[in-house]
C-alpha cells in the first residue's frame, strides 16, 4: 500500500505491459499511415502560455472548467493543453510555416489533460493522435483528413468505421442561421434545460447537442437551408469524394461539435460495433484559428484521436512490436557467462536476458518460460564440448547446437518464429 498522498492523481492511470505495448503499436501504426499521406510528426510543448487555448475556445467547458492553468514560481500564466489544434495552430504561426510551401501536413501523439469529471473511461490525462492540413480550402483537405482517420480506425481493427458529417457554414451565412437558431429557442426558453438555458446565451449552436431536449431540436431550423453557395458546393463536392472513395458517410443535422473555432466541415468517426450516436473521435475545419492568434488567415482542416477510447473498442490486441526474447539461463558457477552471452546477442540484434537474481537453473526456466520463447542453458557437459542446449519453452522441445553455430540458429529459428505468426 501507498500512503493517500503519494498516490498517482485522480482521473490518471499507470500503463505497464502488456497494455504499454498497446499504445505503442498504435503509435507506430498512427504515424506510419500519416506517413503514407504525407503527415510530418510535430512535437509541441506540453504546455502553453494560456492565452492559446483562452483564444481558440473561450466559451467552450474545456477552457472554462477543465482546464489545468497555473501561475508558475517566476509568474508566468500557463495551461496543461487540452488538446493538439491551438498549439500547433500556435507553432504554425510562430514558426513562420505560412511562408513554407503548403499545404503543411502535420501530426502528433501525445498527451492532454482535461480535469473532467471521473466516469469510466474517462481519464484527466490521456493520449491523442491527430493531424492537421494547413494550406487548402479545398473539399480535397476534408476528404484527405477523413478517409486518413477511417484508415487508422480501419487497420486498427475496426473494419468499416462510418463518418457523420455536417457543415456549420461560414462567415457569411453563418450568424444568419445562428439569429433563426436563437429566435427558434428563445420562444420555446421555459422547456428548456438548465444547460440550455445557458447554451442560449454563450453559445447558441451548441443547443443541437442537447441529449435531453431532443424533441426540441428535431423541429429546429436545419443549417443547410441556410448555407451559402460556396457552403453548399464546398459540402457537395466532399460528400461527393468520400461516397466515390467507397466510404460510408451520412449527414447529420444535430452534429455541431465541442469546440468553438470549427467553419464549414465538421466529423465525427462511429463503428456499428458501438451504437449508432456514440463517436470514437472527430475534427473539422478551422479556417479562422491562425488568424485569431495573430497570425495570417489560412485555411485548415484536422482532427484529434483519443487513444484510450479507441484500444477499449478494438475488439481484439493489436499486433505488438513486443519482441520474442531468450533466456540465458546457467548452470551453476556459469552465470557470467550466461550474462555475457544475453550480451553478444543483444549486439547482433537478438533480444536476450539473463538472470540478475542468482537463482537456480530449476527457478530460471520456470521465470524464463514468463519472459521468453526460448531458453539457452549455459554450462555443464554441453558447454564443455563447445556446445549449448536450446530449449523451446512453449512446445517444451529442445535441442543440442554448436555454440559457433547459436547465433545462426537463434536467428533463422527466430525468423521461422515471424513467418507462422505473419501467415
Ligand atoms: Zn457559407
Ligand atoms: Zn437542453
Amino acid at each position: 500500500m501507498i500512503a493517500p498522498e503519494y498516490q498517482r492523481p485522480k482521473g490518471t492511470r499507470d500503463v505497464i505491459a502488456p497494455e504499454s505495448w498497446q499504445f505503442e503499436a498504435m503509435r507506430r501504426l498512427a504515424l506510419d499511415l500519416a506517413a503514407r499521406y504525407g503527415y510530418d510528426p510535430i512535437e509541441t510543448p506540453i504546455f502553453e502560455q494560456s492565452p492559446v487555448f483562452l483564444r481558440v475556445g473561450e466559451s467552450t467547458d474545456i477552457v472554462q472548467h477543465e482546464s489545468y492553468r497555473f501561475v508558475d514560481v517566476g509568474g508566468d500564466d500557463l495551461t496543461l493543453r487540452p488538446e493538439g489544434t491551438a498549439a500547433v495552430a500556435r507553432a504554425y504561426v510562430q514558426l513562420g510555416l505560412a511562408t513554407a510551401p503548403q499545404p503543411v501536413r502535420l501530426c502528433y501523439f501525445g498527451p492532454m489533460f482535461r480535469r473532467e469529471r471521473p466516469a469510466a473511461g474517462r481519464y484527466r490525462q490521456h493520449t491523442q493522435f491527430g493531424v492537421e492540413c494547413y494550406g487548402s480550402e479545398a473539399p480535397e483537405a476534408d476528404a484527405e483528413v477523413i478517409l486518413l482517420a477511417m484508415q487508422v480506425v480501419d487497420a486498427a481493427g475496426l473494419k468499416d468505421p462510418q463518418v457523420r458529417l455536417n457543415s456549420l457554414g461560414c462567415a457569411v451565412c453563418r450568424p444568419r442561421y445562428r439569429e433563426a437558431l436563437i429566435a427558434y429557442y428563445t420562444d420555446r426558453r421555459s422547456e428548456l434545460c438548465d444547460d440550455c438555458q445557458v447554451r442560449l446565451n454563450q453559445n447558441p449552436l451548441r443547443l443541437l447537442d442537447c441529449k435531453v431536449d431532443v424533441g426540441i431540436r428535431q423541429q429546429a431550423p436545419d443549417i443547410q437551408d441556410y448555407w451559402c453557395d460556396g457552403c453548399r458546393t464546398h459540402f457537395d463536392r466532399l460528400t461527393g469524394i468520400l461516397a466515390a472513395s467507397g466510404r460510408h458517410v451520412t449527414r447529420d443535422k444535430h452534429l455541431v461539435r465541442g469546440l468553438d473555432y470549427y467553419t464549414r466541415t465538421v466529423f465525427e468517426v462511429g463503428h456499428p460495433s458501438l451504437g449508432d450516436q456514440v463517436a470514437l473521435f472527430g475534427g473539422g475545419r478551422y479556417d479562422g484559428l491562425t488568424a485569431s492568434l495573430g497570425g495570417p488567415s489560412v485555411p485548415a482542416v484536422g482532427f484529434g484521436m483519443g487513444i484510450e477510447r479507441l484500444l477499449s473498442a478494438l475488439p481484439q490486441a493489436l499486433a505488438t512490436p513486443e519482441p520474442r526474447r531468450v533466456y540465458c539461463a546457467h548452470l551453476p558457477g556459469f552465470a557470467e557467462r550466461a550474462f555475457l552471452l544475453a550480451e553478444a546477442l543483444r549486439r547482433q540484434g537478438i533480444a536476450a536476458e539473463a538472470d540478475i537474481l542468482n537463482r537456480s537453473l530449476k527457478a530460471q526456466l520456470k521465470d524464463a518460460g514468463r519472459r521468453a520463447s526460448v531458453a539457452v542453458i549455459v554450462g555443464g557437459q554441453e558447454w564443455d564440448q563447445g556446445q549449448v542446449v536450446v530449449k523451446d519453452l512453449a512446445a517444451g522441445r529442445q535441442i543440442t547446437v554448436d555454440r559457433t553455430e547459436l547465433l545462426t540458429y537463434l536467428a533463422a529459428d527466430g525468423e521461422e518464429q515471424e513467418d507462422s505468426r505473419n501467415t
